[in-house]
């Protein structure tokens, strides 16, 4: 079967490679370079965890962001707009959600499988901080804690000063960078055009510079571009910046009050902030994010920097549908390269007939059409 993947993040990499794996001939097409729309992140890997945004919680803490300055709403997508408002204070059944959790749970062992292969991508379960400095804010997530249906191993701390923290000693993480490096190595086999897909249909055409070509299947893995296909997909931007090591930095640390990431590789600090609505390309924030991560770490001022988008679902879960010969998987959001095995999974088996749509990953597909990718950042 003739296969085409559109988008080649995280999610793209890794279903070229099961493609690759089950036989496919597998074209993957990626408007930069390999990884380009992954590479910033911090590389957490959340395991069985998952985010919902279409409530209270999320809103009030969207808030203390924005008052922060760790967040800006500039500009959303329409669709998602709506699709956020009607899905408002909707709860998610708990067989969703495992649903949900399993796509994490299934990546975990995909990223230790590799790792078991060669260990050269600096996959770590060292465990995962998050530190809260305001008290509310720290209550809050207990209580959190406390509602969900099933949960991660986790030790409570709490200060004198009323804040406190959650050590979560069964998350891990990866560099990003050599991770993509590392797979992309093992691409044999793969055709790959560096080249903006201008156009796709549910006929299975897909348009670029090197012409018009039929494949028997899609799969649309081209994050915040998704939502140009009638999906409700919005951008939530942020930064990430490689630092000198931090000797102090022994686990990665979630500073909960600012939504700034920092975890420990083997030669420096991945560093990531930002939380902004957006649909602009514009980096200038950078700088002013970049100041604050210094002053909490003491890391020095002129680092490389990279920036990305989290693709974000009206609820902040992620979403794999199918329509005739077009496959799309998204919605990663804050946990994209903790999803990205499970999704890109579940996008392949759906795409060589080997699953039907699940009812709930599949649930925002109904509006899923063909049509150009071009036009995801309008300003
Ligand atoms: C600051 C920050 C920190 C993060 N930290 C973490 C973390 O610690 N852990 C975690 O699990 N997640 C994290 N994330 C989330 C994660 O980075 C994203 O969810 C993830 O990158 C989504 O992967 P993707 O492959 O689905 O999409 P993308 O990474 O957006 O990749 C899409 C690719 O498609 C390409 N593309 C787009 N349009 C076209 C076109 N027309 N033609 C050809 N190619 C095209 C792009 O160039 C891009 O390479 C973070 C995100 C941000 C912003």
């Amino acid at each position: 079967m003739r296969v085409a993947v559109l988008g080649g993040g995280i999610t793209g990499l890794f279903a070229a490679r099961y493609l690759r794996a089950r036989g496919a001939e597998v074209t993957l097409y990626e408007q930069t370079r390999m990884g380009a729309g992954s590479i910033h992140a911090a590389g957490i890997l959340e395991g069985h965890n998952y985010y919902t945004i279409n409530n209270l919680r999320y809103l009030r803490r969207a808030f203390r962001y924005l008052r922060n300055g760790s967040s800006q709403l500039r500009r959303v997508d329409r669709r998602w707009f709506m699709g956020y408002l009607r899905s408002f204070g909707r709860t998610i059944r708990p067989q969703d959600l495992e649903r949900v959790a399993e796509l994490g749970s299934h990546s975990l062992r995909e990223y230790a499988s590799l790792a078991q292969t060669a260990d050269d991508f600096g996959f770590w379960i060292g465990g995962l901080t998050e530190r809260y400095e305001n008290p509310r804010l720290f209550r809050d997530a207990l209580r959190n804690l406390r509602s969900r249906p099933e949960q991660e191993r986790v030790e409570v701390t709490e200060d004198k000063g009323g804040g406190g923290s959650l050590h979560y000693p069964d998350m891990g993480w990866l560099d990003t960078e050599r991770c993509i490096q590392r797979i992309t190595r093992e691409l044999s086999g793969v055709r790959t055009v560096l080249a903006e897909v201008d156009r796709v249909d549910v006929d299975g055409k897909v348009e670029s510079p090197e012409g018009r070509e039929p494949f028997d299947r899609v799969i649309v893995t081209t994050g915040i571009a998704c939502r140009r296909l009638g999906l409700p997909i919005t951008a939530v931007k942020g930064y990430g910046w490689t630092a000198p090591r931090v000797a102090s930095l022994r686990n990665a640390v979630i500073f909960a009050d600012w939504g700034l990431a920092a975890v420990p590789l083997t030669q420096s600090v991945k560093v990531t902030s930002g939380w902004d609505f957006t649909l602009s390309a514009d980096s200038r924030r950078a700088n002013a994010l970049w100041a604050r991560a210094r002053k909490l770490l003491g890391v020095p001022e002129n680092v490389p920097m990279e920036q990305g988008y989290r693709p974000a679902t009206p609820d902040g879960l992620p979403l794999v549908g199918r329509r005739e010969r077009l496959v799309v998987a998204t919605g990663g959001f804050r946990l994209g390269w903790s999803f990205a095995p499970g999704l890109a999974r579940h996008a392949v088996d759906l795409a060589l007939d080997d699953a039907t749509e699940d009812p709930f990953l599949s649930r925002y597909c109904g509006s899923l059409r063909g049509g150009s990718l071009r036009g995801a950042f309008p300003s």
